[in-house]
């Protein structure tokens, strides 16, 4: 094949998928799209990560649809299978751009819709202007919220939205996913939940605060304790004002201690990680969360997230990341709540009442 042509540069670049090689694989991303670049340095890595598990992945070319001499689109074929979590097929279409004669990857074609006051930016699909209004103005109302009640200051946001799950998954990647979120990429939804949207955000602008008021040391438990606690404590109500009502959240423990009584304890939730069967960081995290706040209230609580933002940042995914962020986060209970093993302990009681 051609030197310079798309086909070839696109199956060089497949190729450094299928080799694990981080540094070929990133010198067919646009390098001026900062976002879209940083999102894919952390696809190459979570494809290794994943790999290394015992997953499959493999990426194939499907076309290539040239616009003009420097631009175009090019469609791929992501096939995943994780164990445990059967397989799929996905296809997802980018922009591509002739670079320095070279066809690197520029992102989904998107549009785009700005919220100037609050710095966040809507990416979508034509077509999806819609759903990506509704998607906006919750966003700024929710972030608005945040950062008066947890004296959040965000940075911009980007929230791209899919017009199915299938694209969601082939940008992450994984298997099967509607939505995602991680420290320092994009919120990625598919507009399938358009109409779920406000609960969504509601529950992925937490992980976004708290990665902010963390540094991004925040185990993945105290993550999806606090964003499933927002989730359900936070609304519209009748006026469409975002509201917060601590009372919802207490109706949800009644219900997942209906199911099971025992609560994990720190040092077990340290250990798991997002292919836990019983989706214990969110169901026990919330607990754990839930328990903090009823006897110490929301303060001590930020007390412990200003420890965590003394340490350094990781640039790493969560999941990739976790025996480090759970020895911070241990470090920082135990400054401000006591033992581990007590918290943990005393939380178990609490919930035995
Ligand atoms: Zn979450």
């Amino acid at each position: 094949m051609e030197k310079g042509t798309p086909e070839r540069d696109f199956k060089q670049m497949i190729k450094s998928v299928n080799d694990n090689d981080e540094a070929v694989f990133m010198s067919y991303q646009n390098e001026n799209n900062p976002i879209f670049y940083k999102e894919q340095k952390r696809w190459i890595e979570e494809a290794i990560f994943k790999k290394g598990q015992g997953s499959s992945l493999t990426v194939d070319f499907e076309n290539f649809e040239k616009e003009t001499d420097t631009t175009g689109t090019v469609t791929l074929k992501v096939d995943m299978t994780t164990p445990g979590n059967g397989s799929s097929t996905n296809y997802i279409k980018y922009q591509t751009i002739r670079v320095n004669d070279k066809w690197v990857l520029n992102d989904v074609p998107f549009e785009e819709m700005k919220s100037e006051t609050e710095n966040i930016t809507v990416y979508y699909n034509q077509g999806e202007e819609e759903a990506a209004k509704k998607t906006l103005k919750d966003a700024t109302d929710i972030v608005n919220y945040y950062k008066k009640k947890f004296s959040w200051n965000p940075g911009p946001l980007s929230i791209k939205l899919y017009p199915t799950p299938g694209e969601v998954s082939a940008t992450v990647p994984w298997v099967s996913l509607a939505g995602w979120n991680e420290g320092g990429e994009s919120i990625e939804i598919t507009t399938e939940l358009t109409k779920e949207i406000f609960r969504f955000l509601t529950h992925e602008l937490t992980h976004k605060m708290l990665g902010d008021l963390t540094n991004d040391n925040a185990s993945i438990y105290i993550q999806e304790g606090f964003a499933s606690y927002l989730e359900i404590s936070v609304y519209r109500d009748e006026n469409g004002e975002v509201q917060f009502d601590p009372n919802r959240a207490k109706e949800m423990t009644t219900l997942s201690l209906k199911k099971k009584k025992s609560v994990k304890t720190i040092e077990e939730l340290g250990n798991i990680d997002y292919t836990d069967p019983e989706g214990s960081m969110y169901r026990d995290g919330f607990l754990l969360f839930n328990y903090l706040i009823e006897t110490n209230g929301l303060d001590k609580f930020f007390e412990m997230i200003h420890c965590l933002s003394k340490f350094d940042y990781i640039d790493k995914r969560g999941e990739h990341k976790m025996d480090k962020t759970q020895e911070r986060t241990v470090e920082a209970i135990e400054k401000i709540y006591g033992p581990a093993g007590d918290v943990s302990s005393n939380c178990q009681a609490f919930y035995s009442k």
